[in-house]
């Protein structure tokens, strides 16, 4: 089937604003492919302008670039807060003057005929490619566990830092990354249970973003080779950033083993840190699973899934430019 693209609104729509959605615009741009850029916020900036206000990067700025321009460096070479990020992302869409509609909440993508019509609320856009660049954030993930909490439940998508919970009792649930920085960052103004799954699987203290990405870009080219992934080994999950070593070392970061039922927990507030899935509801009529059922749709970023390093600034790149260079090859 030939789709009629002479007649559809562009040639490709991309589903979100954030970085993985800025750094397919830029390579279509280069390409020189006509896009519109969707998305549901109110100002640039993606996720990162949702990120608890005291969360950093766990990289220095000049290993977050998106391609074509650098993140402005921070202090002495110290890893950002998220309000630089956004500052960057505002500026860097300013600069490429990319075309962009917000706010619109995507609701459902349908395709018929090699034509895929996106759609919110109020309107509808057509075009021959769309690119999903949703990200995780809307979509906050939370396990099952029977029993009753008296205090008040969080996720880390709603985690407001830590003056909320001075001279409380907290329960901090999950081994990651977020876990482990919610955790360290309480344990300093409040009386913080940790509840892991695993024992915490420290990084080196010496490794941070730059290793990792390192190692994501090696990862990429072995699968590229039809090589099989050899997945992130024994380097452990928690970037050692420096207050999550500072709260480890003076031992204020103590694993105890995860709860049966809420019932157990003795707290007045509970932290779900428990990570995100992927914000593809908007997409059901046009994925199978995670595959979409024609050509002509991308997911970009989200996570290692569709890629490694993918779900970063700096690893979104090699993504993004393979995508918008099947997206201008197909014309
Ligand atoms: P997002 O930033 O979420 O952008 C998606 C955009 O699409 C948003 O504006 C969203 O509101 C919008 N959207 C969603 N659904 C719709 C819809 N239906 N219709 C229209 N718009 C929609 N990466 C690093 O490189 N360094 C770090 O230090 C780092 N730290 C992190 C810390 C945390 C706690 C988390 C969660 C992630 C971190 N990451 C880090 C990973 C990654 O950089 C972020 O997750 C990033 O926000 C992902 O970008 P994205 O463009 O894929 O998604």
């Amino acid at each position: 089937m030939v789709a009629d693209t002479a007649h559809t609104d562009h040639e490709a729509i991309i589903i979100g604003g954030g970085q993985a959605g800025l750094a397919t615009a830029y390579y279509l741009r280069r390409a020189g492919v006509d896009f519109l850029i969707l998305d549901n916020q109110l100002a640039p900036g993606g996720a990162w302008q949702q990120y608890w206000p005291t969360l950093t990067l766990f990289s220095t700025a000049g290993f977050s670039n998106l391609p074509g321009m650098m993140m402005p460096t921070y202090g002495q070479d110290e890893y950002p807060p998220a309000d630089h990020v956004v500052d960057y992302f505002t500026r860097y869409e300013q600069r490429y003057d990319f075309p962009v509609e917000r706010p619109v909440q995507v609701e459902s993508v349908s395709w018929e005929d090699g034509v895929y019509t996106v759609s919110s609320a109020e309107r509808s856009w057509t075009a021959p490619n769309v690119v999903s660049a949703t990200g995780i954030w809307s979509a906050p993930h939370t396990p099952s566990y029977p029993g009753a909490l008296t205090g008040t439940f969080w996720h880390a998508a709603n985690y407001p830092g830590p003056a909320t919970f001075r001279g409380t009792k907290v329960a901090v649930v999950g081994g990651g990354n977020s876990g482990a920085q919610i955790a360290a960052e309480l344990s300093e103004v409040a009386e913080v249970i940790w509840y892991t799954r695993d024992t915490p699987k420290w990084m080196p203290e010496d490794i941070d973003g730059r290793d990792l990405f390192h190692r994501a870009r090696q990862r990429a080219r072995n699968i590229q080779r039809g090589g099989e992934d050899p997945g992130t080994g024994e380097l452990g999950e928690i970037v050692m950033v420096p207050q999550v070593r500072r709260a480890r070392d003076e031992g204020r970061l103590v694993p105890t083993p995860m709860f049966d039922s809420v019932d157990e927990v003795d707290a007045d507030h509970l932290i779900w840190c428990t990570g995100f899935d992927p914000a593809l509801g908007h997409l059901s009529a046009v994925l199978d699973g995670r595959e979409p059922k024609q050509p002509g749709l991308y997911l970009v970023g989200y996570g290692d899934w569709t890629g490694p390093g993918s779900a970063t600034i700096l690893g979104v790149g090699p993504y993004a430019k393979a995508t918008a260079t099947e997206i201008a090859q197909s014309r």
